[in-house]
């Protein structure tokens, strides 16, 4: 039976898996950011919703609790935080994801504090003068354990070790700030045991959320990179192109995409066999990616096409990437001879480009202009192409 890799500090630094996305959000590719946010949103939007239920809920409890006015007060700082909770829960602009997750997540923790802190505040107001039919034992209990409640509530969201700790940092700081203004709440415990039980739970909160941004992580790349090649699927490459268009257009930058098709490729498969086909190709991916920034992206737009994606580059920029890869070449056809491919290239602001299809239409045009002319080429003006491998070099397919 194959062994399951066991999520540990050590399997990190022995497996050389890249630990950076787990600590912040920052280095989070586009389809992650996506798919973390739409599930951080949807599950603070159902948390609020029940919270509100359930603040209101515990008014009756109050009534039982409390004598008048004290329960009174008690409910109307409920109704207001269970408003708060409810607006967080549906508010339209929230459905149609204009939240960010930090202030989502900001939001609901710290209604869950406002709501503790000002509870606290009218209790220790309150003091034990007012205790009704159920004695006040049975609510205060409820109100102290607020802390630990919105700490374990952080283990529901995939975050990163960064996020838990702020979000552990505010809860510990107002259960330091209660303790302290009310000493009574510890009920004989002393504060640092009690800082330290919120520690301990945000702490088993915070690696929750770990691993489940890990496992988001490497479903949300395993559904969104080719098997083979590990460029993009066209799937989550057009979603990418999308968003990098869009960028381009509000800040007014360049935006390069270059369209590779392999040359004669069909002739690697019918000579030596799919497996040979799929090591050059594989190669020729390969040394793309090895060409080009981080923030440059390769997909894989067809079978033996690929589209790599260049933000902020005008085509001028881009022509020495396309020379730098002409030197190192894409690679060798199983007979030797280096494996060439025809490129079209197209740019946002130069073309006047109206949409990303667009952009992807006008540089597959200019390819099949290259193919035309007798392959091997790359073209980014119509009618001035030039070659790519040296022919010398590229000889007989
Ligand atoms: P041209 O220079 O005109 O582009 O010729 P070509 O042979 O490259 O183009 P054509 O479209 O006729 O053939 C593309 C070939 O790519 C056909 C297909 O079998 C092969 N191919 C597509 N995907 C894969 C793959 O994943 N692995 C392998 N080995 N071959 C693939
Ligand atoms: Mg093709
Ligand atoms: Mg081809």
């Amino acid at each position: 039976m194959p062994r399951q890799p066991i999520v540990t500090l050590a399997h990190f630094l022995t497996s050389g898996d890249d630990m950076r996305p787990l600590l912040t959000p920052a280095g989070h590719s586009h389809a992650v950011a996506r798919e973390r946010h739409g599930l951080i949103i949807g599950r603070v939007r159902m948390l609020a919703l029940l919270l509100a239920a359930l603040t209101v809920a515990w008014v009756g409890v109050d009534a039982m609790s409390f004598r008048w006015p004290a329960w009174g007060a008690l409910a109307a700082d409920r109704l207001v935080s269970a408003g708060c909770f409810l607006t967080l829960a549906c508010h339209p602009r929230w459905r149609r994801g204009r939240l960010g997750i930090a202030p989502a997540l900001g939001l609901l923790v710290g209604i869950s504090l406002a709501f503790y802190l000002t509870a606290q505040l009218m209790l220790g107001l309150m003091g034990a003068s007012a205790p009704g039919f159920l004695g006040e034992g049975a609510a205060n209990t409820a109100y102290n354990d607020l802390p630990y409640i919105t700490a374990a509530g952080l283990a529901l969201f995939p975050l990163t070790a960064l996020e838990s700790g702020l979000a552990g940092l505010a809860i510990l700081g107002a259960t330091a700030l209660s303790m302290t203004v009310w000493p009574e709440i510890l009920e004989g415990e002393s504060l640092a045991n009690a800082l330290w039980h919120v520690l301990v739970t945000t702490g088993i909160a915070g690696i929750a959320g770990i691993c489940q941004l890990r496992l988001l992580i490497t479903l949300t790349d395993q559904a969104s990179r080719d098997g083979l090649t590990q460029a993009l699927t066209r799937q989550a490459g057009a979603e990418l192109l999308a968003v990098r268009f869009a960028n381009a257009e509000r800040l007014a930058q360049p935006l390069t995409l270059a369209f590779f098709d392999l040359d004669q490729f069909k002739d690697v498969n019918d000579r030596y066999g799919h497996e040979a086909g799929d090591t050059v190709l594989c190669e020729a991916a390969r040394r793309i990616r090895a060409n080009v920034r981080d923030s440059d992206t390769l997909v894989r737009w067809g079978g033996e096409e690929f589209l790599l994606i260049l933000p902020a580059t005008t085509l001028a920029d881009a022509l020495p990437i396309i020379d730098r890869l002409a030197d190192g070449g894409l690679g060798l056809r199983p007979n030797g001879n280096p494996q060439t491919a025809s490129i079209g290239l197209a740019e946002r602001m130069s073309d006047g480009s109206r949409d990303w299809n667009d952009l992807v239409a006008m540089s597959d045009v200019r390819m099949y202009a290259a193919k035309r002319a007798g392959r091997n080429r790359y073209t980014a003006v119509a009618g001035c192409l030039i070659p790519f491998i040296r022919p010398d070099l590229a000889g007989a397919a």
